[in-house]
């Protein structure tokens, strides 16, 4: 059965609406977005060593390498939009975050617990934590 017309502006997936233009770079086959530089995830803004893991946002289901890929992505041509950040229910969906040298995706609990990969024990860049408010809604607003 065809699928009904969308009707009401902001329904609109940003998917559909033809969206921000940059092509996925393919990380153990899973498209991430944005300005990722190569297939570990790293990107133009973050590119250390151990910068190898991507989020998922959840306003366009998408992996993205850092919270400025989004927001340069997310705001160019049709779909146009804020960021989502995980609220605290989801923390367990397993699903959220990428490590771009294995491929393994984690819970937000996940790899909030952890220091490395738990399947490769690549190393996760410390210095995300001072940035994880950008990407999960923590019930305390700490800063
Ligand atoms: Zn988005
Ligand atoms: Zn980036
Ligand atoms: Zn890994």
């Amino acid at each position: 059965m065809p699928r009904a017309e969308v009707t009401g502006a902001g329904s609109e997936s940003p998917l559909a609406a033809g969206g921000p233009s940059t092509p996925p770079i393919f990380s153990n086959g899973h498209p991430v977005y944005g300005s990722a530089v190569d297939a570990q995830t790293r990107c133009v803004h973050w590119h250390g060593e151990t910068d190898v893991v991507a989020l998922k946002f959840l306003c366009c289901d998408r992996y993205y390498p850092c919270f400025d890929c989004h927001e340069e992505d997310a705001h160019r041509g049709e779909g146009a939009h804020e960021s989502s950040r995980w609220p605290v229910a989801r923390w367990d969906e397993p699903t959220a975050v990428l490590c771009g040298v294995c491929g393994t995706e984690l819970s937000v609990n996940a790899y909030l617990a952890t220091e490395d990969c738990p399947s490769c024990t690549a190393v996760f860049n410390p210095g995300c934590a001072l940035h994880a408010h950008l990407y999960f809604e923590t019930p305390q607003r700490t800063r």
